[in-house]
């Protein structure tokens, strides 16, 4: 490829709106391009990388067994209504008419067409196990689009599903499906962590989230440096033994459990309407023992409006909370606190909390963190400990950093992460209401036991961006740069002998079957380096002619900080 025929458009400043790394560098890098919230072009330098992604996806996933088949975006909701999802799904799905009032939807995934292809074309328990495959545009209205691709409303997702004829063997599938994953991940050259995540009504160990560690990763990943545990917030949480949470010292006896509540059940609680700005409230916890140890966790929680007269502090249970949370009257918070009525008043919180529709607040003392808030921080020392920076404060929930792990064998740490994949036992979820059955050897009908598979493949390199990316722009990890090499030539309009070497030593690379790109615009050295470093491309070759003089080219990879002479005859073996 040449760059004069390719479309390269640099910026040197990301958009406002651009808040982390990779959408700052897609935007810069010319690689995405805004239509709409949510919704993305992919420009030709982007495209290449997704197109690699899906690439090394398919290969893995044929390698895996499943096949692949391509179905309709736009699905008729009458399918949707035989899984009851055409209510169930919510807000985030996209449902059109055509010009008959006939109701569509847009795909945010397709559980209901492969399960509508199965119980048509699978009769026999000979025909099972079967994986089926796309790799296709999805859509979904998310409440709070953002990052670029990684949090698109259109975006493109790899599905994967299964079915089988028992639960035994469709975890086996679950298992081939999970291995992949891995395959697919480490090519990439990705940090990651496989957790578990809440596998609902089947149970068991039948759910994973892979999660791309990322400090700008919007979920929470709790594991144990000890030992192989590791498993997503909520699945931590539902796991964590109510009131069982060690708290060693004397000194942290008095730190609470932090609660949580979505402000529509705070605004019920306090009898205010939404968009009232709450100024102070509290939460305690932790009945002590008679040896000084907390012998119970109840967390008693208190809200108070600012203006509000203390002796009618309004007591009441919010719905939701997990269970052992119970809410305190004015004369247990006195007794448990030690102190006197009034003791609540300076109680204010630093940052008065605005209640808004959606948002979950996490309460605690006289401060208050909003999980999803990146931009809500708590501002604050606890009673007893100082609490981490406000990264893992939005967060903080039932589950801690020094917790003990649930197998015993060492203590809790959190990260954060980027889901890319998931995998999920789905059981008979679908195949029941949608009567997809199959016949066993006795002849007798049963329902399809199915998993489900995604991969996030237009999240995925802008998670790769997160990991890889210095001042100067992205380091693309080889699998998925946009081209693998660049060469560089020093100028070409000028010297014959700079333009033979260059386009010599591109069609040897070509032949060779390298990724090559020869900048043939013309640009100053400085220009061109700087382009093709914030593009990210990992190997660059400098071509001029002082080098061709002494019979040397220059090397150097995108994380290195000089380059290295290579002998113009050893360049394409140099670099493969
Ligand atoms: P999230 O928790 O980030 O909203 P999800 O759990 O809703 O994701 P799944 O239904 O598990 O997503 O979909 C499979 C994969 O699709 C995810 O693991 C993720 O990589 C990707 N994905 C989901 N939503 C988006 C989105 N809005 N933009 C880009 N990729 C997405
Ligand atoms: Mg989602
Ligand atoms: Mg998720
Ligand atoms: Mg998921």
């Amino acid at each position: 490829m040449k760059a004069s025929r390719f479309f390269i458009s640099t910026l040197k400043e990301a958009p406002a709106d651009a808040e982390v790394a990779s959408h700052r560098l897609m935007m810069r890098a010319g690689m995405i391009k805004k239509l709409g919230t949510g919704i993305y072009t992919y420009m030709p330098m982007g495209l290449r990388v997704i197109r690699k992604v899906e690439a090394i996806v398919r290969e893995e996933m044929n390698r895996a067994g499943a096949v692949e088949l391509t179905m309709p975006v736009v699905q008729p909701a009458e399918l949707w209504e035989e899984s009851g999802r055409f209510q169930g799904y919510g807000p985030e799905l996209l449902r059109i008419k055509d010009r008959h009032e006939r109701s569509f939807v847009v795909q945010p995934t397709s559980e209901e067409v492969v399960t509508d292809i199965a119980r048509q074309e699978i009769r026999s328990y000979k025909q099972l196990p079967r994986n089926l495959y796309q790799i296709q545009t999805k859509f979904r209205d998310e409440r709070r689009p953002r990052f670029g691709l990684m949090r698109g409303r259109e975006f493109i997702m790899k599905d994967a599903y299964s079915f089988d004829r028992d639960l035994e063997s469709a975890k086996a599938s679950y298992k081939i499906m999970a291995d992949a994953y891995r395959r697919i991940f480490d090519r990439f050259g990705l940090r990651y962590r496989a957790v578990a995540a809440d596998s609902g009504a089947i149970g068991g160990d039948v759910s994973q989230e892979f999660q791309v560690i990322a400090a700008t990763g919007e979920d929470a990943i709790v594991y144990c440096p000890e030992s192989d545990y590791a498993a997503n917030m909520e699945k931590a949480e539902a796991l964590a033994p109510a009131g069982a949470r060690p708290v060693p010292t004397q000194a942290l006896a008095k730190t609470p459990t932090p609660g949580k509540a979505t402000c529509e059940e705070v605004a019920e609680l306090l009898g205010v309407p939404l968009s009232t700005t709450v100024k102070s409230l509290v939460l305690a916890t932790d009945k002590l023992g008679a040896d000084g140890q907390v012998e119970s966790s109840q967390v008693w929680l208190l809200l108070v409006r600012g203006d509000h007269d203390m002796n009618e502090i309004k007591v009441s249970k919010v719905p939701g909370l997990d269970q052992g949370f119970r809410f305190a009257t004015n004369a247990e918070i006195d007794e448990h606190f030690g102190c006197q009525p009034g003791y609540l008043g300076p109680l204010g919180l630093k940052r008065p909390v605005k209640l808004v529709a959606d948002r979950e607040v996490a309460v605690m003392a006289d401060w208050i963190t909003g999980a999803n808030e990146i931009d809500f921080h708590m501002t604050g020392v606890n009673w007893g400990r100082d609490l981490p920076e406000p990264e893992l404060v939005a967060d903080l929930r039932n589950v801690v950093a020094g917790d003990l792990s649930p197998d015993g064998k060492g203590v809790l740490a959190i990260e954060r992460g980027i889901e890319i994949g998931h995998v999920f036992v789905l059981g008979t979820k679908y195949s029941k209401p949608m009567n997809a059955t199959f016949l066993d050897e006795a002849g007798k009908p049963q329902f399809l036991e199915m998993g489900c598979y995604g991969i996030g493949i237009t999240r995925l390199p802008a998670a790769a961006i997160e990991q890889n990316n210095d001042e100067r722009g992205i380091i693309w990890p080889d699998a998925i740069a946009p081209f693998t090499v660049v060469l560089c030539p020093i100028g070409m309009d000028r010297s014959a002998d700079v333009r033979e070497a260059a386009e010599a030593l591109h069609g040897e690379l070509l032949a060779a079957g390298v990724d090559v790109l020869l900048d043939d615009r013309g640009e100053r050295p400085g220009a061109m380096f700087a382009d093709w470093e914030l593009i990210g491309v990992p190997h660059r070759v400098v071509i001029s002619d002082r080098g061709i003089k002494e019979g040397q080219l220059e090397y150097q990879h995108r994380r290195d900080t000089a380059a290295t002479k290579v002998p113009v005859a050893e360049v394409a073996a140099f670099i493969k």
